[in-house]
């Protein structure tokens, strides 16, 4: 086998065998993993590739993934036929919650010779400071970063510059050709009864088919979110906004309820032109919960976003203003048993903006910045947008945000450069 060959080549050449470890929740895999591994194996010269599985992510704790076991079949079966592609079980069977850097420990505890490539997209890796111990992970393996459209290779790679300070030779900026698909993306279409083929391996669509997955599923961007969150496994109903006003209202200012409320009036006018298909109530809850942590001091937003387990941002970022979007969308989890990923997602980047927005995020993030009660320059002009294009709107509002983080002197948070640069690409001016 080729696979055999080349590595009795390394042990005589004394070169240290090169794993990939690509994780991932793989529902379901697509071409843009394959592509992207293939590349990674090729143009990194590495032995082998081991697609990982997760069992249940530590960043997508309560929402709804397939099983297991659906999973799994599906990576198996988009890997057959792949001699330097392999699958491990070792998430699966593992007691959660998984960290990475757990998962690179144990290999590098079970095969010390080797040297890991954890793979990840710019997406992720824009994320990976606020990973668990991410100074360990970093240390532990390599980190190969494959470009996704929309983002800026030398924006990342500042960004991660204080990460991998110790280590910045296991940072590896990598250009994969750009197979832009996301597995919300084929939820999404499949869900909606359309063709997702050439998107992913027909082997693994057959599968999904057979097994009847992604039916009226939670689609990430996109219709049948209500049916997701009241349906899925533990999840909990949505409620009328006027069944949380007493649980806000221990929480929020009266002023700031009331911003709460105009923002849901207009989030549910942009949700009519731009998502009409979209239940309502998802619209309203997330309008009415995204400030539900404003009003809360430093330490007991740090409190929240501890005893949830994430690790907090450098210390340049813990203001109320920066840190409210989190600690509120874990505060809903927890309290509200809220676990529409969507609704969570609206909350936790309703300030910053983040790469990729979904449109929900759009909605939220624009109902927040136009509502009625604001007057400051610029805002008309976004308000025109609005109405017409959701994408050129956000854009607007972001580069005045920009324009006004700079001019009063605060610190910029990448996450909202990265979002302008995410739909610079997408949009024609
Ligand atoms: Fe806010
Ligand atoms: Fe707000």
């Amino acid at each position: 086998m080729q696979l055999r060959e080349k590595e009795i080549k390394q042990g005589q050449s004394g070169r240290r065998r090169r794993v990939g470890v690509m994780g991932g929740t793989f529902d379901p895999p697509h071409y843009g993993h394959l592509a992207a591994a293939e590349a990674a194996w090729e143009d990194l010269d590495l032995d082998e590739v081991l697609f990982i599985p997760a069992g249940v992510p530590p960043h997508k704790k309560s929402e709804e993934v397939s099983a297991a076991h659906h999973r799994l079949a599906m990576v198996k079966l988009a890997v057959a036929g792949h001699p330097h592609f392999r699958v491990s079980r070792m998430e699966l069977e593992r007691p959660g919650p998984h960290y990475s850097v757990d998962t690179i420990r144990l290999l590098t505890e079970a095969q010390p010779g080797e040297e890991f490539y954890f793979i990840i997209g710019s997406d992720m890796a824009f994320e990976l400071p606020r990973w668990y111990e991410p100074r360990q992970l970093v240390a532990l393996c390599r980190i190969v970063v494959l470009n996704r459209p929309g983002y800026s290779m030398d924006e990342l790679s500042c960004h991660l510059a204080g990460l991998f300070a110790a280590h910045p030779d296991h940072l590896l900026m990598h250009r994969v050709p750009g197979v832009d698909i996301s597995s919300t993306e084929v939820r999404q279409r499949l869900a909606l009864g359309k063709s997702a083929r050439y998107l992913l391996p027909d082997a693994v669509l057959a599968y999904i088919k057979e097994n009847h997955l992604y039916v009226n599923k939670a689609a990430g961007d996109g219709s049948g979110m209500c049916a997701a969150a009241g349906a899925g496994a533990g999840a909990t109903p949505l409620r009328p906004p006027a069944e949380l006003r007493a649980w806000l209202e221990m929480r929020m200012k009266p002023a700031r309820l009331a911003h709460s409320e105009r923002v849901m009036k207009a989030a549910l006018q942009l949700a009519a032109v731009h998502d009409p298909e979209r239940d309502p109530l998802v619209v309203q809850t997330s309008a009415i919960l995204h400030d539900v942590a404003r009003d809360l001091s430093v330490t007991e937003l740090e409190r929240i976003i501890s005893e949830a387990g994430r690790s907090l941002p450098a210390k340049e970022w813990r203001s109320p203003a920066l840190l409210h979007a989190e600690a509120g969308a874990l505060l809903v989890q927890k309290e509200l048993g809220i676990n529409d990923p969507e609704v969570l997602g609206a909350i936790r980047y309703h300030t910053t903006g983040r790469p990729g927005m979904t449109t929900l995020e759009k909605i939220i993030f624009l109902a927040d910045y136009i509502e009625e009660g604001r007057s400051f320059p610029g805002v008309e002009e976004v308000r025109r947008l609005a109405a017409v294009d959701l994408d050129k709107a956000v854009l607007t509002a972001l580069e005045q945000s920009i324009m006004y983080i700079i001019k009063t002197g605060r610190p910029l948070h990448p996450a909202t450069l990265e979002a302008r640069h995410h739909l610079l690409a997408k949009v024609k001016r």
